[in-house]
């Protein structure tokens, strides 16, 4: 069994009713994913539909943010879930116990020289476990990956553009030299809010197969979700099916049942 954790988060990808007959069917990893994967309960007996900002909270603090707060809050995190972050991210709780860990996207030289508060759930995490971002630096040394895959929407200078198949290899030589690698691939969740960009998926789709076919049995694998959207492309909207959980290379038992018991799994898996 492994004794490493690459985590590869999806924003907005639920499991639809029929696989098979779902536009996603026409991406056949993702379609073996989520007919491989736990279904797990993103909305957690909070009245609305799951968002971001607390489906993220939930996920990588171990906790039901949205009961806690007693609804579901978009993508930024308000005060009351920042609280939560800090106190409770997984990044500082790997840190406490001396595990490496790392947020594998990296960052737009530009981003940093914004005064915005307005960060998503990770930034916060790596904010309060004072992890060093990766930026362009370590995008052009393929030491990250860029939150497209293959850095064609990088804004900021001139980095070459990447396969997904050697940027899954970067993410897999990220993931040997830690405990815990966390990636984000939020386009998914911008596509479902479209309904039109959904050919974008194809990228993390080549992706997801490069690296399951390369990756190590000492790496475990999990891929989830937050919320659904891109798979229902009826609404704009989110929507409240249950997002995937998948795994490879790690214990069956105890898998989780909703957002909120997915800490605890990895730090299970990790003898934490
Ligand atoms: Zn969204």
């Amino acid at each position: 069994m492994s004794d490493k954790i690459l985590f590869i988060f999806i924003d907005g990808l639920a499991i639809p009713d029929k696989i098979d007959t779902n536009h996603l069917s026409i991406f056949p990893t993702i379609s073996d994913i989520l007919e491989s994967s736990k279904p797990i309960d993103p909305v957690m007996g909070v009245e609305g539909t799951p968002q971001s900002g607390t489906g993220q909270t939930s996920l990588f603090c171990g906790i039901n943010a949205q009961k806690h707060i007693g609804r579901h809050q978009y993508a930024f995190p308000c005060k009351k879930l920042r609280k939560l972050i800090e106190e409770k991210n997984i990044f500082s709780d790997l840190k406490k116990k001396n595990k490496k860990f790392c947020f594998a996207n990296a960052y737009n030289t530009s981003y940093f020289a914004k005064e915005s508060q307005r960060h998503s759930v990770s930034t916060w995490m790596c904010i309060y476990s004072n992890f060093d971002f990766l930026t362009e630096d370590d995008l052009l040394k393929d030491n990250a990956v860029y939150h497209d895959i293959t850095n064609k929407n990088y804004i900021d200078g001139c980095v070459p553009l990447k396969s997904p198949k050697k940027a899954a290899e970067n993410l897999l030589k990220i993931s040997l030299q830690n405990d815990f690698t966390l990636f984000e691939y939020f386009l998914s969740d911008r596509a479902g809010h479209k309904r039109v960009e959904i050919d974008i998926i194809k990228e993390l789709d080549g992706f997801l197969k490069e690296l399951l076919s390369m990756i190590p049995k000492d790496i475990g694998l999990i891929i989830t979700s937050d919320h659904g959207n891109i798979e229902d492309l009826t609404s704009k909207s989110h929507t409240k099916n249950p997002v995937p959980f998948f795994t490879k290379n790690l214990p069956l038992d105890n898998l989780p049942e909703d957002l909120s018991e997915v800490k605890d799994y990895i730090l299970d898996a990790l003898h934490l």
